[in-house]
């Protein structure tokens, strides 16, 4: 577990940044820096007395936070949901099949909401740039698969382009994994080959412009759903978020996390993350398409059974047996929703991995803790928040992993310092 404990350590370290000293060594600077700091102690052992001994690096600001409160009395309902990843890159492809269009939108992990606004406007471009995609009129009958929020983007995309006959077809449309996600932008949660990176960036790049504009105000389709709060991580690294920086956000800044009961972090936080409220976003979406878009609950086992030329492939998990798609695979993971918070002590989030480990049905584990400020639309105004952090890879409905529950608290309450 990449942890720093409340140790004597790391509050002397917590005090002498508190001192606007350069004392805050985290593990990494201690590593790095670790010949050139016991260099320092030499050379100031020697020095005469009365020359000053400089900081040998920038002071780290402190960031104080309100643990939210995690006795049981304070947590609710216990959510388990499949991300669809799919190994190498998700499916974001054209394909001719007969006289159809098969546009493919599927398999994006962890991702899907960080990626969705951006991956449907990638789609649509691949679907025009493509001869016979150009030629479909804007008048002509269109199915989207799937109703999650890659079916919803990306017919609200074809909406924005002047696309007028649009019928999401779903076998659901309620409590998908889309409705129960966390709400984290950060590309996060995908196996994607290198050659992918570029691609995948650019598109999160598009969908943070998006979710940026919402939770401005400046975006004219969506009241709420996207808002702006500090992300921290324990690495830049981690965080998936370098790309962004100069393209559309500010640089990460390297800060002491203080609880305020004795336990500091030291970790890496972009203020300006974006936090997706994934089911109010969901009910937006639902909103804007009712009057634009025609919904029908229908369970597809082949697109050459759907009558129109042009299909939009955005069925999640279920796109790899539509498929026949091997590399798609699904990512188990178990959240805790939290209930009675304060809201002002919830307006950040925090993601951190642990080690990986294996589950009560023998399956990979890999284990983080994450926090974020969810709020289900049904729920009073103090219910927020939300505990998650399980990625377990083949993780179905059969194997539900329950005790990783009662991991996944721990885990939080320890680096919270919670006892
Ligand atoms: C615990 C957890 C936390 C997450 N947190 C985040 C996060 O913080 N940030 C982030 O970016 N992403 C996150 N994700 C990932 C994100 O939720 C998914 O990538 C995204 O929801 C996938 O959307 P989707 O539309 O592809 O799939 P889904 O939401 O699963 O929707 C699939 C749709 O296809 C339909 N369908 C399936 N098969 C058929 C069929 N044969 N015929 C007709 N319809 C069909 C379904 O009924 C449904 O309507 C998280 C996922 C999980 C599990």
């Amino acid at each position: 577990m990449a942890k720093n404990p409340p140790t004597n350590d790391a509050n002397n370290a917590h005090e002498s940044t508190k001192g606007n000293q350069s004392g805050s060594l985290t593990r990494r600077t201690l590593i790095a820096g670790g010949v050139a700091a016991a260099g320092a102690l030499v050379l100031a052992a020697c020095a005469p007395v009365g020359t000053p001994i400089l900081p040998t690096s920038t002071a780290r600001a402190i960031r104080k936070i309100t643990p939210p409160r995690l006795d049981t009395a304070y947590l609710g309902k216990e959510v388990l949901c499949y991300r669809p990843m799919r190994r190498g890159a998700p499916n974001m492809s054209v394909e001719t099949v007969g006289s159809q269009i098969i546009a493919h939108n599927y398999g994006h992990g962890g991702s899907g909401w960080t990626l969705a606004p951006g991956a449907a406007k990638y789609v649509v471009d691949l679907v025009e740039d493509t001869e016979q995609g150009n030629i479909v009129s804007k008048g002509e009958p269109i199915t989207v698969v799937g109703a999650g929020v890659i079916g919803l983007f990306t017919a609200y995309e074809l909406v924005q382009r002047g696309y007028s006959n649009v019928t999401v077809k779903a076998e659901g449309f309620e409590n998908l994994t889309s409705h129960n996600a966390a709400g984290l932008l950060a590309p996060v949660s995908m196996d994607n080959a290198p050659e992918f990176q570029a691609i995948i960036d650019q598109i999160g790049i598009d969908a943070y412009r998006f979710y940026a504009a919402v939770a401005k105000g400046e975006q004219p389709d969506f009241a709420a759903g996207a808002k702006i709060v500090p992300s921290y991580f324990q690495t830049r690294e981690e965080s998936g978020l370098e790309p962004y920086v100069g393209a559309v956000m500010e640089p990460a800044k390297d800060v002491d996390v203080d609880f305020g009961n004795g336990t500091t972090r030291n970790m890496v936080v972009y203020d300006d993350g974006i936090f997706i409220d994934t089911a109010v976003m969901m009910e937006e979406l639902r909103a804007h398409l009712d009057s634009r878009v025609t919904f029908v609950e229908e369970k597809i086992t082949s697109f050459a059974d759907l009558p129109t030329q042009l299909v939009f492939d955005c069925a999640g998990l279920g796109s790899g047996a539509l498929n026949d798609d091997a590399e798609m695979v699904s990512v188990q993971g178990h959240l805790i929703m939290l209930k009675d918070q304060v809201p002002a002590d919830m307006e950040y989030m925090i993601l951190v991995y642990f080690a990986e480990g294996v589950t009560e049905a023998n399956q990979k584990v890999k284990r983080s803790f994450y926090v974020m400020p969810k709020h289900l639309p049904e729920t009073g105004v103090n219910d927020i928040g939300v505990v998650g952090g399980t990625f377990v890879e083949g993780g179905t409905p059969e194997t539900p992993n329950l005790s990783e529950f009662a991991t996944l608290l721990q885990g939080a309450k320890d680096y919270y310092g919670i006892a």
